[in-house]
């Protein structure tokens, strides 16, 4: 093998190689669940990222170039969350199956619906605002359903001769989401309007898709870690607007939150936003299903309306 060229290499691994997987590597384990629902058994999926690391910041290993190596397939949120970390891994793996523009590309972020996408110039004093829009997607359902439709067509063109399996997998994933959405419309249609605020700006999907309303977050700018200011600012808004609850992402330090909870009585609510950020959140149905449950839950404590 070691005789061989990258350009041969690459034309060999992409003979088709029938009844075999396909090997994908997703950035992150929500696209890698996604990946399964709708492929399978007629896929092998691996994510780099944890579910409960922060996804814009993901220490590389040498493993992940590796897995990135042997992929057919490499599936990634996009709009930006993974570029302090991937585009590194993805060029030292030398695969040009799954290089930015190959087939074995799919940027699950192209058919989804993107909030916070900015108007004007960016320039490094509002922090790491995202110029291709709020990476955090896939926190609305409906979102999730247009990423797995992505990838089913992804799959289907990349193994024509299992595009049926695909489309009835799809179909399910697509009923069972739907199901699953009527249930969280119905536990969350008694707080529509309710104010919150959050650590990071995670969660703009998921709040516009349940009714609630953001009110400000513990960063000062995405990515900047909290000052004393702004935190008083903070805390005098959330009590002129009674705002009880405080969602943080589960990789952030505490502190600042569990003081602002004390100044304000809001509750301070640990959310993980990926696949895998707790061990009952095994797939992307139970990702909502953990957080509504925490949420609701949390609302409930506070007497929150
Ligand atoms: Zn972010």
């Amino acid at each position: 093998m070691r005789f061989l060229s990258i350009a041969a290499l690459a034309l060999l691994s992409s003979v088709p190689r029938a009844g075999a997987a396909l090997n994908v590597v997703a950035s992150t384990e929500d696209v890698a669940d996604l990946t399964r629902q709708v492929g399978g058994d007629r896929v092998k999926v691996e994510s780099i990222a944890r579910g409960y690391q922060d996804p814009h910041y993901v220490e590389a290993k040498p493993s992940f170039i590796l897995k990135l190596a042997k992929a057919d397939l490499l599936v990634v949120v996009g709009r930006e969350l993974e570029v302090g970390w991937l585009p590194p891994l993805v060029q030292q793996s030398r695969n040009a199956r799954i290089q930015v523009g190959a087939d074995g590309y799919l940027d699950a972020s192209l058919t989804a619906s993107i909030l916070e996408i900015p108007t004007g110039q960016i320039t490094r004093a509002m922090g790491d605002v995202h110029p291709l829009g709020n990476p955090h997607y896939w926190l609305d359902p409906g979102n999730g359903r247009h990423a797995a439709k992505a990838i089913m067509d992804k799959l289907s063109r990349m193994a024509p001769a299992d595009a049926a399996y695909f489309a009835s997998r799809y179909a399910d994933f697509d009923r069972r989401l739907g199901e699953a959405e009527k249930r969280w419309d119905a536990l969350m249609a008694p707080y529509k309007g309710l104010k919150v605020v959050s650590y990071h700006r995670s969660w703009p999907n998921f709040t516009d898709r349940f009714g609630l309303d953001v009110i400000g977050y513990v960063e000062p700018r995405p990515g900047i870690p909290p000052s004393p200011g702004h935190t008083l600012d903070l805390i005098a808004e959330m009590k002129r607007q009674s705002v009880k609850i405080l969602i943080v992402e589960p990789y952030f330090d505490l502190k600042t939150p569990n003081s602002i909870g004390r100044a304000t009585g809001a509750k301070v609510v640990v959310m993980p936003p990926s696949v895998g950020g707790e061990k009952d959140i095994t797939d992307y149905i139970a990702l909502f299903d953990h957080n509504l449950a925490l949420l609701v839950a949390a609302i409930r404590e506070t007497g929150a309306k």
